[in-house]
């Protein structure tokens, strides 16, 4: 059996060091929101370039937390692609804002900047552009739309942690980034994790903020800006904790020392590991030659980090079927595009009215893809794609 993605692999590559990382953190007695997590976002900031970090509970928080930041709420407009996983959009409905679908390029999959000036009005108020499969959108076209309409760009990065422009890294071109280290993403952790990035210090302030419930001296803040307040005197606090005394609306999203630390342990893995699915994807771009399939692409200066490998075919249903005849996993991201979901019936999208984002949930595939796995059996998924007739 050659699994579509195995996280368990990976640990055993790195056991010893995972092992003593959640060893010392157990044996601390320091669990939430301590040394590990604050060591851990400065290197996360380090890595993708961006001057702040802010550790939240999980990936779909993020882009809650960041749109939040930004001051997204009732009413709002929020552009965002007809293709991803359910976060994107929910993030922004969440607040009560309403998502704006627009298609993606058929080719790379990622949100057509050439649809953006239409769906534009007056009350939009984000764009959120996703690095999908880990593949960054094309950025410097999008930044320049959202800079003309004085628009800010939440990536969601969640499934491109490595991924770069022009040696940007994801995460760090907008003005916001969200990261989700659910333990199959290319960083990800032993459970849920997610991260916001920014070189906005306000906005990582108010990210803190609304991390832990608006509380302490970034809660004030946030109240301040809020407020048109201006600097006010630090509060009071008399003496007590800080973060008993709440001035927002916020959260309860942390991240665990135990996740910050295995996180930390897995980062300083992160290139070498982007680097083995990038040889990966190679094997399989220059080896897969049945007709029957559309590749993924790469533009020059898009580092393409492969968080997954998708096929496009017309009979996917049927190959999908071969393939685990053959043992071999296969997975669809995602089987319904955002703007035909039950839930959105009510912003009265049709079948048809993003035909690229339609046509992933209908014909996309993924193979294996995760850096562990062997030279056999990527030879033996290619000779099986290629073996397949429709
Ligand atoms: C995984 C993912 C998320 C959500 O992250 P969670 O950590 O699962 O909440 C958001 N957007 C995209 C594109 C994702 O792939």
């Amino acid at each position: 059996m050659i699994p579509l993605m195995n996280v368990a692999r990976q640990h055993q590559r790195i056991k010893e060091e995972l092992d003593a990382a959640a060893l010392e953190v157990l044996a601390s007695g320091q669990y939430i929101m301590g040394v590990k997590v604050r060591v851990f976002e400065e290197a996360f900031a380090d890595y993708i370039g961006a001057k702040y970090a802010v550790a939240v509970g999980n990936g779909t928080d993020a882009l809650v937390i960041a749109l939040e930041a930004l001051g997204i709420q009732a009413g709002d407009e929020v552009i965002v692609p007809g293709m991803s996983f359910f976060s994107t959009a929910e993030a922004v409905s969440r607040l009560g804002g309403k998502p704006v679908f627009i298609d993606i390029h058929a080719d790379d999959h990622t949100l057509d900047e050439s649809l953006i000036r239409s769906a534009i009005t007056k009350r939009t108020k984000a764009i959120i552009p996703v690095h999908l499969y880990g593949y960054c959108a094309n950025m410097n076209a999008i930044l320049d739309i959202a800079c003309e309409f004085g628009l800010p760009v939440v990536e969601d990065a969640a499934q491109a942690a490595g991924a770069q422009v022009d040696g940007h890294m994801a995460g760090s071109m907008g003005d916001i980034g969200c990261f989700s280290f659910f333990p199959t993403k290319n960083l990800g952790c032993a459970g849920d994790g997610g991260m916001i990035t920014t070189n906005d210090e306000a906005l990582a302030r108010k990210c803190r903020a609304y991390r832990v419930h608006g509380s302490g001296l970034d809660g004030q803040f946030t109240w301040q800006v809020l407020h048109g307040a201006g600097d006010l005197e630090p509060v009071d606090f008399k003496g007590h904790l800080p973060k008993y005394f709440n001035f927002v609306i916020g959260h309860n999203s942390r991240l665990d020392e135990l996740q910050a630390a295995l996180l930390h342990a897995k980062l300083s893995h992160l290139s070498a590991w982007n680097n083995r699915r990038r040889e990966i994807a190679d094997i399989y771009s220059r080896n897969i030659n049945n007709p029957a399939f559309a590749k993924p692409v790469e533009a020059k200066g898009r580092c393409h980090v492969y968080y997954t490998y998708v096929l496009m075919t017309e009979h996917r249903d049927d190959f999908r079927e071969y393939m685990k005849e053959k043992g071999i996993g296969t997975g669809v991201y995602f089987p319904v595009p955002l703007h035909l979901q039950k839930v959105y019936e009510e912003l009265g999208y049709r079948p048809g009215d993003l035909p690229n984002s339609e046509a992933i949930a209908d014909y996309s595939v993924s193979i294996p893809m995760f850096p562990e796995l062997t030279d056999q059996e990527i030879e033996t998924v290619v000779d099986a794609v290629n073996l397949w007739e429709v």
